[in-house]
């Protein structure tokens, strides 16, 4: 399996669909909101009808549970209970025999999950682009699941530009809804704590790579290719058809949540979106710019040095 980790906003869907589009691969969505959010509303799939009518997904139910409704109510419950970020020290200090037993019965369920997408799929790889970092911590526990993990990184000030814009309507939604928004301070605070769990996971992972948005988009064949060579799965011979110097071919996809880039199909042009370079106010670039310089350094995004780099007191 192979499961994304990044802040929202950063391209995931996009990345996922390219990777799934990989022959032995398929890509299956945000699978951490099937339960909670995909099944007990019956959002929209990637194929474009309700959760519930989905032919594919339908089947993934019928083989791993024998229908949905044997475990969903169960899953929306549990996941809150076991999943959230402050358990993470439970998972992995092994504490408390009433959470343990909850934390099993919630991978149990993956586990069978997983086997059937990629059984009803007939697809060796399956790409979860779950994104959260405490899922991952939990999907960690499954033995027996081979997991390989890509962070994927944008620069934090276009994701905190991303999620300052107003007016944007859910992708799944049939009723109007709008997307929720934050405030550029709280996407550097998240985005730095997601930044910094990803690396302490990818330390102990030999099979962890990260990806940056801006090369994904700009050079998108090398990216990739370089992403499953570091996670141990080269390419193999025309693996990587679907993927031009600057556009990707996307096929037909059940991927469930994420971005509207899930309804896309065909070839689609790539291009790195920085408008933030001039949408995002002065005052809010330097906050963000200030939160998560380290990374931002560390990941090429600011050169030591130059003007953007704010000078630090603290
Ligand atoms: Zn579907």
């Amino acid at each position: 399996m192979l499961y994304i980790v990044g802040v929202g906003r950063s391209g995931s869907t996009l990345l996922e669909r390219m990777l799934g589009a990989v022959p032995g691969s398929v890509n299956a969505g945000e699978l951490n909101a099937i339960f909670s959010r995909v099944a007990t509303q019956d959002q929209r799939c990637g194929c474009g009808e309700p959760f519930s009518v989905c032919p594919f997904w339908t089947e993934v139910g019928e083989h791993a549970f024998g229908g949905w409704s044997a475990v969903t109510e169960r899953m929306a419950h549990l996941q809150p209970r076991v999943v959230r970020q402050r358990h993470v020290p439970r998972m992995l200090t092994g504490s408390g025999a009433a959470y343990q037993r909850e934390l099993a019965e919630y991978l149990d369920v993956h586990e069978r999950l997983y086997r059937s997408v990629s059984a009803v799929s007939g697809a060796e790889v399956v790409v979860d682009a779950s994104k959260s970092t405490a899922q991952l911590f939990a999907l960690r526990r499954i033995e027996g699941l081979d997991l390989r993990v890509i962070n994927l990184v944008r620069d934090s000030r276009g994701v905190a530009s991303s999620w300052s814009k107003t007016g944007i309507r859910k992708p799944q939604s049939t009723d109007g809804a709008m997307m929720g928004t934050y405030s550029p301070h709280r996407i550097a605070v998240l985005w730095t704590a997601l930044q910094l769990e990803s690396s302490l996971l990818g330390a102990a992972s030999p099979y962890a790579t990260r990806v940056r948005y801006e090369d994904l988009v700009s050079a998108p064949r090398r990216t990739l290719e370089q992403a499953l060579r570091d996670v141990g799965m080269p390419p193999g011979e025309g693996a990587l058809d679907h993927v031009g110097e600057r556009s990707v071919t996307l096929g037909p996809s059940h991927g469930v949540a994420g971005s509207r880039t899930r309804f896309t199909a065909g070839r689609v042009d790539l291009a790195v979106d920085d408008a933030w370079r001039s949408s995002l106010p002065t005052g809010a670039r330097r906050v963000v710019t200030a939160v998560t310089l380290p990374q931002l350094l560390r990941y090429g995004y600011v050169r030591p040095g130059s003007r953007t780099a704010p000078t630090r007191t603290a």
